[in-house]
């Protein structure tokens, strides 16, 4: 299926690694020229390098901190008007509530509410004005089955998707759409370092406690990063205009519930 987005123009957020990497590379493999942002220069360079052997498409690299207003500035200096935004950032770190005072609550409002909401707001009129714009969120299921030690994700990425909810309705009409996507379970750096603290507190291996996520999960795996990838190039696809302001799980059946 061709999904007619060659020549387009993309922004991926957290693109050096998992699951913005293999957004990027998926849209890199229709023809879209993608700008890739993350902090660590070289190995965003790396990846880039990786994508360009593999689809031959024209990529640029922007090693920024997309969640500081000057990061941003710098990315939207390099492509002003995307046909396509990814908004992806890393996501914030488990714990206790008591623990968290107002400095960790806006550092996570910041990196999982506020930039995308900011990314959106510097790139939807265009969008409108050429008719066309594909915006992806990668968010988390745990925006439907909320994890309780990830509270500051939760209740971040709420927001997010609140506000998503109301603008994915105002855009349709001109062709521009707003979706989020759900990751359960996978295999990136991420899930090692969630996992990690989690082997740590039950006083397993990192490899029991991995196997023990993959076997509770009904697909007896972590889904692979290039899945996701490809289902982001799909809602960001010329086909994909009737779909907008929906979370789409991609957590392998995890969520147990019927809608
Ligand atoms: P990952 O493997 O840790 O990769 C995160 C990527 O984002 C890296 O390229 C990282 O590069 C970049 N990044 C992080 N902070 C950034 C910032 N401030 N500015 C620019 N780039 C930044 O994470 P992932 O597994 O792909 O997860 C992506 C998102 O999905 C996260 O929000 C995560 O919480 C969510 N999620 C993941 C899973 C899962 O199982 N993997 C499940 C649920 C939700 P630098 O560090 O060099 O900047």
């Amino acid at each position: 299926m061709d999904l007619g987005l060659k020549g387009r123009s993309a922004i991926v957020c957290g693109a050096s690694r998992g699951l913005g990497r293999a957004c990027a590379e998926s849209l890199a493999r229709e023809g879209v020229n993608v700008v890739m942002a993350a902090r660590r220069p070289d190995v965003l360079e790396q990846a880039a390098k990786e994508i360009r052997a593999a689809t031959g498409a024209a990529i640029k690299t922007v090693p920024v901190d997309v969640t500081s207003p000057e990061g941003r500035a710098v990315l939207l200096s390099i492509l002003p008007d995307p046909d396509i935004l990814v908004t992806n950032a890393g996501g914030p770190p488990p714990g206790d509530f008591r623990d968290w005072d107002r400095a960790a609550w806006i550092k996570a409002l910041d990196s999982n509410m506020l930039t995308p909401i900011e990314l959106i707001k510097a790139s939807v009129d265009a969008m409108i004005a050429r008719r066309f714009g594909r915006i992806v969120n990668i968010t988390s299921g745990a925006v439907k089955a909320p994890i309780d030690v990830l509270g500051l994700s939760n209740g971040a990425r709420a927001g997010l998707t609140g506000f998503v909810a109301g603008l994915a309705r105002k855009t349709v009409r001109h062709n521009v759409t707003i979706n989020n996507l759900l990751p359960g379970p996978f295999d990136t750096d991420r899930i090692k370092a969630v996992m990690a603290g989690q082997a740590k507190a039950e006083g397993i291996s990192l490899d029991e406690a991995m196997e023990r996520r993959r076997e509770a999960n009904p697909a007896g795996r972590f889904g692979d990063p290039a899945e996701f990838g490809d289902a982001c190039a799909f809602l960001c696809s010329a086909q994909a205009g009737f779909i907008t302001g929906q979370n789409l799980l991609l957590d392998g059946g995890a969520f147990p519930g019927v809608l």
